[in-house]
């Protein structure tokens, strides 16, 4: 009588690395039943390569299943340690072993679950499998931090380099200036969702053909590689062995850009939504506003009252402005929109190097500000000491917002194109026009305003001040 036998098969996250295929499991298995001169009643597949331990196997149970019912009498596997990942998976297959005569083969070897001497065989050995995978797994990270200690790149080709025929990486040109194209345009506060949606319309892939999302463009933005450092596990390991497509000082201003968390909504992956928040700051406590959404509260008379969007000071110390977002917005566009019909010619053009210098002068000042703020929040410093170095800051944060609004050549205006300034405005998005009022340099404050006061908006309560003007 022939043996109904399953073939039991596992990819595990060491198998591809031990040379364990499933295709070479398979072949082997398949091999063994014929030598037993069993028959192969059928082919369970796990894929466990990205498993934590507690994960279901749904071939295996299924297997299992079908052992219970008396459809397979036998199990082939390559190994034991395929088949059963933990002391407990190999006592129930013992257990079905007792009670229902099960036979287990392994391409190592016969094990024969009916006897004391077979049962230990099979618990060692998956004792020594482990043993091996272990040893196994600390000789590929030894020698992941050997290559990383050498600057070598490990891994799927980087965007921006290719690689050479030895798997060395070379450089890539027009990937290369694309990611320049990103770090200058991230460095102008250009929002990466906005970035994403260029590059993607522009046919540009990333290095495994796929679309850009802001996840994977930040990302690529961070990493060290770019400015030819060599990290592993999040360490400087030393000089890369690639050529660099940045200096290591735009780097950083990068990294500082995109992990602060104070400028966390200009990075955000999704369009902004409000034409001021991180523009206008709180009269009180001078703190950056936040925009609240539209609600609508429901009376216990069934009444409806809807709560209009809004700017807040949301700083838990204050929380002491807030005006309806509508009547800001419009004040606000209506004095932009005269400052671009008076003299909008200042926002074109303008003087590449002047606009470089005075960026780096406003990262490193609005960096310190961050870092007042930060310290203020972890109560290191106090709010006098917060406000002594705003105010020393600030003053030098607006001159340099004049001259670069001068000096700005304006790439992210070049969609701001219509017949008038009107139609270029209503045909913008949002963050074209955050841009625009950031680079007038107005600084607008909220004043609060007297309790009971709060009907009728007072456009006075809106303070703009505006940058100094530049040097003729
Ligand atoms: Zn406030």
């Amino acid at each position: 009588m022939t043996l109904p036998a399953g073939i039991y098969v596992r990819i595990s996250r060491d198998s591809e690395g031990l040379g364990l295929g499933v295709e070479r499991q398979l072949a082997d298995c398949k091999r063994l039943v014929t030598q037993l001169g069993w028959a192969v009643a059928g082919i369970y597949e796990d894929n466990d390569v990205s498993a934590t331990r507690g994960k279901p196997r749904p071939a295996y149970e299924r297997m299992m299943r079908d052992v219970a019912n008396g459809v397979l009498k036998a199990v082939v596997v390559w190994d034991v340690d395929r088949l059963t990942r933990t002391p407990r998976e190999l006592e129930d297959v013992i257990d079905h072993a007792d009670r229902l005569g099960l036979k287990l083969a392994s391409v190592g070897g016969d094990i024969d679950l009916a006897t004391e001497q077979g049962r230990m065989m099979a618990r060692m050995k998956g004792t020594v499998a482990r043993y091996e995978v272990e040893q196994q797994r600390r000789r590929l990270k030894a020698k992941h931090r050997e290559l990383a200690a050498n600057g070598a790149h490990i891994g799927k080709r980087p965007f921006g380099w290719n690689f050479r025929p030895d798997r060395t990486l070379t450089l890539n040109p027009e990937e290369a200036a694309v990611v320049r194209e990103c770090v200058d345009r991230v460095l102008c506060g250009q929002g990466l969702w906005k970035i994403c949606n260029d590059l993607n319309r522009r046919g540009i892939a990333t290095s495994t053909g796929k679309p850009w999302h802001t996840v994977v463009l930040r990302q690529m933005l961070l990493r060290w590689r770019n400015c030819g450092v060599r990290t592993h596990l999040g360490k400087e390991m030393g000089p890369g062995q690639w050529e660099p497509i940045i200096d290591r000082s735009t780097h950083e201003r990068v990294v500082a850009l995109l992990t602060d968390p104070g400028r966390r909504s200009n990075n955000r992956g999704t369009e902004p939504k409000y034409l001021l928040t991180s523009i206008a700051y709180c009269g009180v406590c001078g703190g950056p506003l936040v925009g609240t959404n539209e609600y609508t509260y429901v009376l216990k008379s069934g009444r409806k009252r809807v709560y209009p969007h809004t700017y807040t000071c949301a700083h838990a110390g204050c929380m002491k402005v807030r005006r309806r977002m509508a009547d800001v917005d419009e004040l606000i566009t209506s004095v932009t929109l005269g400052v671009l019909k008076r003299d909008g010619v200042r926002l074109l053009g303008g003087d590449p190097a002047a606009a470089k210098h005075a960026r780096e002068r406003i990262a490193a000042l609005e960096t310190k500000l961050a870092l007042a703020a930060d310290q203020f929040a972890d109560d290191t410093i106090t709010g006098d000491q917060l406000r002594r170095v705003s105010e020393r800051l600030k003053p030098q944060l607006t001159d340099e917002r004049a001259r670069l609004a001068t000096a700005q050549p304006n790439p992210e205006l070049a969609d701001f194109t219509g017949e008038t300034v009107d139609a270029a405005w209503h045909a913008s998005d949002i963050e074209t026009r955050k841009r625009i009022i950031r680079l007038l340099g107005m600084r607008i404050t909220i004043k609060p305003i007297g309790s009971g006061n709060g009907r009728t908006f007072d456009p006075g309560s809106i303070q703009i001040e505006w940058p100094p003007p530049a040097p003729a």
